[in-house]
Protein backbone atom coordinates (compact mmCIF):
# COMPACT_ATOMS: atom_id res chain seq x y z
CA UNK A 1 0.00 0.00 0.00
CA UNK A 2 1.32 3.66 -0.92
CA UNK A 3 1.95 6.42 1.51
CA UNK A 4 -1.31 7.65 0.04
CA UNK A 5 -3.45 4.76 0.29
CA UNK A 6 -2.30 4.58 3.92
CA UNK A 7 -3.58 7.82 4.37
CA UNK A 8 -7.13 7.45 2.68
CA UNK A 9 -7.22 4.37 4.59
CA UNK A 10 -6.57 6.61 8.00
CA UNK A 11 -8.77 9.23 7.21
CA UNK A 12 -11.69 6.44 6.69
CA UNK A 13 -10.99 5.00 10.04
CA UNK A 14 -10.83 8.28 11.59
CA UNK A 15 -14.20 9.23 9.70
CA UNK A 16 -16.32 5.89 11.13
CA UNK A 17 -14.96 7.04 14.55
CA UNK A 18 -16.45 10.81 14.28
CA UNK A 19 -19.56 11.69 14.88
CA UNK A 20 -19.20 14.95 12.39
CA UNK A 21 -19.28 12.04 9.67
CA UNK A 22 -22.06 10.43 11.00
CA UNK A 23 -21.92 7.54 8.64
CA UNK A 24 -21.58 9.71 5.31
CA UNK A 25 -20.28 8.88 2.79
CA UNK A 26 -16.50 10.33 2.69
CA UNK A 27 -14.63 11.75 -1.41
CA UNK A 28 -10.81 11.76 -0.95
CA UNK A 29 -8.79 13.93 -2.93
CA UNK A 30 -7.41 12.00 -6.28
CA UNK A 31 -4.84 12.64 -8.87
CA UNK A 32 -1.00 12.83 -9.15
CA UNK A 33 1.16 13.47 -6.64
CA UNK A 34 4.72 13.93 -6.23
CA UNK A 35 6.62 17.07 -8.05
CA UNK A 36 5.98 19.06 -9.75
CA UNK A 37 1.97 18.86 -9.46
CA UNK A 38 -0.41 21.13 -8.47
CA UNK A 39 -3.07 20.70 -5.96
CA UNK A 40 -6.38 22.14 -6.42
CA UNK A 41 -8.61 21.99 -3.36
CA UNK A 42 -12.15 23.12 -2.97
CA UNK A 43 -14.88 23.46 -0.35
CA UNK A 44 -16.65 20.47 0.21
CA UNK A 45 -18.49 18.01 -2.44
CA UNK A 46 -21.38 18.73 -3.65
CA UNK A 47 -24.63 16.13 -4.20
CA UNK A 48 -22.38 15.07 -7.60
CA UNK A 49 -19.76 14.31 -5.79
CA UNK A 50 -21.59 12.40 -3.32
CA UNK A 51 -23.27 10.04 -6.22
CA UNK A 52 -20.48 9.55 -7.92
CA UNK A 53 -17.54 9.12 -4.87
CA UNK A 54 -15.16 11.48 -6.63
CA UNK A 55 -14.12 15.24 -6.18
CA UNK A 56 -15.20 17.63 -8.87
CA UNK A 57 -17.60 16.18 -10.96
CA UNK A 58 -21.04 17.41 -12.27
CA UNK A 59 -21.47 20.77 -13.24
CA UNK A 60 -18.42 21.90 -10.46
CA UNK A 61 -16.43 19.58 -12.89
CA UNK A 62 -17.46 21.58 -15.42
CA UNK A 63 -16.31 24.94 -14.54
CA UNK A 64 -12.72 22.88 -13.37
CA UNK A 65 -12.51 21.46 -16.73
CA UNK A 66 -13.20 25.15 -18.02
CA UNK A 67 -10.33 26.25 -15.64
CA UNK A 68 -7.79 24.07 -16.38
CA UNK A 69 -8.82 24.53 -20.24
CA UNK A 70 -7.51 27.91 -20.07
CA UNK A 71 -4.55 26.93 -18.15
CA UNK A 72 -3.66 23.87 -20.68
CA UNK A 73 -3.51 21.47 -17.64
CA UNK A 74 -4.92 18.03 -17.82
CA UNK A 75 -6.62 17.39 -14.86
CA UNK A 76 -4.75 14.16 -14.86
CA UNK A 77 -1.14 16.51 -13.63
CA UNK A 78 -3.28 17.96 -10.49
CA UNK A 79 -4.25 16.66 -7.08
CA UNK A 80 -7.64 17.46 -6.88
CA UNK A 81 -9.68 17.41 -3.25
CA UNK A 82 -11.62 19.57 -0.85
CA UNK A 83 -10.94 20.53 2.68
CA UNK A 84 -14.52 19.17 4.19
CA UNK A 85 -14.61 15.69 2.65
CA UNK A 86 -18.18 14.87 2.72
CA UNK A 87 -21.18 16.65 1.82
CA UNK A 88 -22.68 19.07 4.24
CA UNK A 89 -26.54 19.37 3.47
CA UNK A 90 -29.55 20.71 4.77
CA UNK A 91 -32.99 19.64 5.14
CA UNK A 92 -35.72 22.47 4.00
CA UNK A 93 -39.08 22.14 6.01
CA UNK A 94 -40.40 21.00 3.06
CA UNK A 95 -38.27 18.34 3.08
CA UNK A 96 -35.73 19.22 -0.09
CA UNK A 97 -31.95 19.05 0.83
CA UNK A 98 -29.29 21.43 -0.32
CA UNK A 99 -25.69 22.27 0.28
CA UNK A 100 -24.55 24.64 2.71
CA UNK A 101 -20.75 25.69 4.11
CA UNK A 102 -19.38 23.54 5.94
CA UNK A 103 -19.37 24.10 9.42
CA UNK A 104 -17.19 24.94 12.37
CA UNK A 105 -17.20 21.12 13.57
CA UNK A 106 -16.74 19.54 10.17
CA UNK A 107 -13.60 22.19 9.70
CA UNK A 108 -11.84 21.63 13.13
CA UNK A 109 -11.92 17.73 12.15
CA UNK A 110 -10.83 17.87 8.07
CA UNK A 111 -8.49 20.67 8.33
CA UNK A 112 -5.78 18.86 9.88
CA UNK A 113 -6.10 15.85 7.50
CA UNK A 114 -6.11 18.61 4.66
CA UNK A 115 -3.13 19.70 5.78
CA UNK A 116 -1.08 15.95 6.27
CA UNK A 117 -2.87 15.49 2.64
CA UNK A 118 -0.55 19.25 1.71
CA UNK A 119 2.23 17.19 3.24
CA UNK A 120 2.27 13.46 1.01
CA UNK A 121 1.28 15.09 -2.23
CA UNK A 122 4.30 17.66 -2.11
CA UNK A 123 2.58 20.10 -4.61
CA UNK A 124 4.71 22.79 -6.45
CA UNK A 125 2.13 24.79 -6.10
CA UNK A 126 -1.58 25.08 -4.32
CA UNK A 127 -4.38 26.31 -5.58
CA UNK A 128 -7.45 27.23 -3.28
CA UNK A 129 -10.94 27.79 -4.83
CA UNK A 130 -12.36 30.43 -2.44
CA UNK A 131 -12.07 31.48 1.50
CA UNK A 132 -12.83 27.74 3.40
CA UNK A 133 -9.89 26.58 1.28
CA UNK A 134 -7.61 29.60 1.50
CA UNK A 135 -8.38 29.42 5.65
CA UNK A 136 -7.50 25.92 5.98
CA UNK A 137 -4.44 26.00 3.78
CA UNK A 138 -3.22 29.38 4.94
CA UNK A 139 -5.10 30.60 8.08
CA UNK A 140 -8.33 32.08 9.24
CA UNK A 141 -6.51 35.62 8.95
CA UNK A 142 -6.72 35.88 5.29
CA UNK A 143 -9.62 37.17 2.55
CA UNK A 144 -9.96 36.13 -0.55
CA UNK A 145 -10.72 39.32 -1.24
CA UNK A 146 -7.24 40.79 -0.59
CA UNK A 147 -5.41 37.97 -2.02
CA UNK A 148 -6.82 36.50 -5.03
CA UNK A 149 -4.75 36.25 -8.51
CA UNK A 150 -1.61 36.01 -6.72
CA UNK A 151 1.42 33.18 -5.59
CA UNK A 152 1.49 34.03 -1.88
CA UNK A 153 4.64 31.63 -0.07
CA UNK A 154 2.95 30.09 3.09
CA UNK A 155 4.62 27.90 6.04
CA UNK A 156 3.33 25.53 7.95
CA UNK A 157 4.23 22.84 10.26
CA UNK A 158 2.54 20.11 8.69
CA UNK A 159 3.06 20.56 5.33
CA UNK A 160 6.50 22.76 5.42
CA UNK A 161 6.69 26.08 2.63
CA UNK A 162 4.49 25.75 -0.27
CA UNK A 163 3.58 28.34 -2.71
CA UNK A 164 0.13 29.03 -2.69
CA UNK A 165 -2.63 30.93 -5.63
CA UNK A 166 -5.68 31.66 -4.01
CA UNK A 167 -8.36 31.79 -6.46
CA UNK A 168 -12.56 32.73 -6.15
CA UNK A 169 -14.12 29.56 -5.87
CA UNK A 170 -16.03 29.20 -9.34
CA UNK A 171 -19.26 28.94 -7.54
CA UNK A 172 -18.99 32.26 -6.04
CA UNK A 173 -18.86 33.52 -9.63
CA UNK A 174 -22.59 32.03 -10.28
CA UNK A 175 -24.24 34.22 -7.34
CA UNK A 176 -21.80 37.25 -8.83
CA UNK A 177 -21.55 38.35 -12.11
CA UNK A 178 -19.37 41.29 -11.09
CA UNK A 179 -17.12 38.67 -10.17
CA UNK A 180 -16.32 38.04 -13.86
CA UNK A 181 -13.81 39.95 -14.94
CA UNK A 182 -12.20 39.44 -11.61
CA UNK A 183 -12.08 35.50 -11.81
CA UNK A 184 -10.93 36.02 -15.85
CA UNK A 185 -8.04 38.16 -15.37
CA UNK A 186 -7.04 36.10 -12.27
CA UNK A 187 -7.49 32.83 -14.59
CA UNK A 188 -4.85 34.63 -16.76
CA UNK A 189 -2.47 35.66 -14.04
CA UNK A 190 -2.35 31.99 -12.99
CA UNK A 191 -1.54 31.02 -16.46
CA UNK A 192 1.39 33.81 -16.63
CA UNK A 193 2.73 32.52 -13.40
CA UNK A 194 2.84 28.65 -14.65
CA UNK A 195 4.20 29.78 -17.79
CA UNK A 196 6.92 31.54 -15.96
CA UNK A 197 7.81 28.84 -13.80
N1 LIG B 1 -17.46 20.15 -5.76
C1 LIG B 1 -16.33 19.88 -5.06
O1 LIG B 1 -15.81 18.76 -5.06
N2 LIG B 1 -15.80 20.88 -4.35
C2 LIG B 1 -16.30 22.13 -4.31
O2 LIG B 1 -15.74 23.00 -3.64
C3 LIG B 1 -17.47 22.36 -5.05
C4 LIG B 1 -18.03 21.35 -5.76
Amino acid sequence: MNEMEQFRQELLAACAAESVCSGRKIITGEGKTGQPAIMLIGEAPGAQEEQQGRPFVGKAGKNLDELLARLSLPRGELWVSNVVKLRPFRVSPRGTVANRPPNRQELAFFTPWLQREIALVQPDLVVTLGNTALHAVAGDGLVIGDCHGAPMAVSHPIFGRITLFPLYHPASIIYNRALIAVWDADVAALGSYLERR
